[in-house]
């Protein structure tokens, strides 16, 4: 059965990381009939307006979207076309796996954590104005409700629950804001008490963040608010290997798009530098919505057996001061037909490798596999 699925490439490193996950996805034989639709500089330059109709339209319509990343021009000019996809599609749940791979990139190899971000409001609802006519103050409301609050903790305890994950954090900073964070608080509380089967807990978010780099370990499933979860994620990224290895997917309640952590990096643009695996791994989060596990499986153990053989791996994996071990760089491309050449070879009868201590995959229980 072949799947229809949105391809926005992007901007900056967008077309060649999506180049590089469209040769990977198209390596596992799961049949996708690619949409390709542009949104962000190269729609503005066609069509006057970085997120045309007919994008919007093929997401509705396909209900499944692989994007790259786009860029956002700093203070003037348009708005975010990612949050404007975010809040006119209803994208609620910013789902961002943080696991590190084969040790590599990371000073914590055990790093397995998923931030679950609220995406639809929050700092970055775009209720914003300048107080004075000097432009000396300026307000951004924060704007948080019960239901997005009820909506995202339960979306949050249910991916633990199907995941069979350990623990449920919620991130906020209730003790200033005093009521925007308590809702948020309240709504993780009440929720909490229905699945009294998962341990759940809270932090405020900069203890959270001194917590994340001492011991990243101990936590697994965060949940937070907007902007919170917008730098926890990067955060986590980095703890996990950096943004060249860091997928996201967001979803809606029938829509999915998959897009990685990082953005356009513009002064990689063009020069096949960038590392793809952040994109490539978003296919396997597609395949895994679609029920596709085994093609969802090669695709990460494709990944991780690359980056732990560490021939062909780009400069982020590979040079001194990103990692202990340097050889020469490969370019973007290099490295997704490495990944690409290694998706039938793959040995599905061996546990899928997981992160753990350096060098050695984790022995898995074979109640979480996903
Ligand atoms: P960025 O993620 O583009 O880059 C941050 C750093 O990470 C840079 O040093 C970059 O070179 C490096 N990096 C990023 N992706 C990499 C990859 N695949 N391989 C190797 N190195 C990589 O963040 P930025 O510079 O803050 O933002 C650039 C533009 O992207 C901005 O316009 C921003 O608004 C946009 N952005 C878009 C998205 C999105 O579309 N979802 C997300 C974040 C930022």
């Amino acid at each position: 059965m072949s799947h229809r699925v949105t391809l926005i490439p992007g901007d900056g490193i967008g077309p060649e990381v999506t180049a590089a996950a469209r040769l990977v996805a198209d390596a596992t034989g799961v049949q996708l009939d690619w949409d390709v639709v542009e949104a962000g500089e190269a729609a503005i330059q066609s069509q006057g307006t970085p997120l045309p109709p007919e994008v919007l339209d093929s997401i509705r319509r396909n209900r499944l979207a692989l994007k790259g990343p786009i860029t956002t021009p700093i203070g003037g000019g348009f708005r975010s076309v990612n949050v404007a996809l975010r809040q006119q599609l209803d994208l609620f749940a910013s789902v961002r796996p943080a696991r590190a791979i084969a040790g590599e990139g990371t000073r914590f190899p055990e790093t397995d954590l998923v931030v679950v971000r609220e995406a639809t409001e929050g700092l970055y609802s775009g209720v914003e104005h300048w107080v004075d006519r000097d432009h000396n103050a300026a307000e951004t409301v924060n704007v948080i409700t019960r239901q997005a609050s009820d909506r995202i903790v339960r979306f949050a305890f249910e991916l633990a629950k199907r995941e069979k994950r350990r623990r449920v954090t919620a991130v906020h900073k209730a003790n200033i804001m005093k009521t925007t964070g308590a809702l948020f608080q309240t709504a993780f509380r009440e929720m909490a008490t229905r699945y009294p089967e998962i341990p759940a807990d809270e932090r405020l978010v900069d203890n959270m963040c001194m917590q994340l780099v001492k011991k990243p370990e101990e936590y697994d499933v965060i949940v937070t608010t907007n902007l919170f979860g917008d730098i926890l994620s990067d955060l986590c990224a980095g703890l996990a290997g950096g943004l060249g290895v860091a997928p996201g997917a967001i979803y809606g309640d029938s829509l999915a798009v998959f897009e990685p952590v990082h953005g356009s990096a513009p002064k990689y643009a063009g020069q096949d530098k960038a590392n793809p695996v952040a994109e490539i791994l978003c296919v396997e989060l597609l395949l895994r919505h679609l029920g596709e596990r085994e093609a969802a499986d090669r695709v990460w153990r494709a990944v991780w057996e690359t980056i732990a053989e560490k021939k062909v791996v780009t400069y982020d994996l590979a040079l001194p001061g990103y990692t202990d071990r340097p050889v020469p760089p490969s370019s973007g491309s290099a490295m997704a037909r490495e990944i690409a050449r290694k998706i039938p070879l793959v040995d599905l009868s061996k546990p899928p490798p997981r992160p753990t201590a350096r060098g050695s995959p984790a022995p898995v229980d074979p109640q979480l596999e996903t």
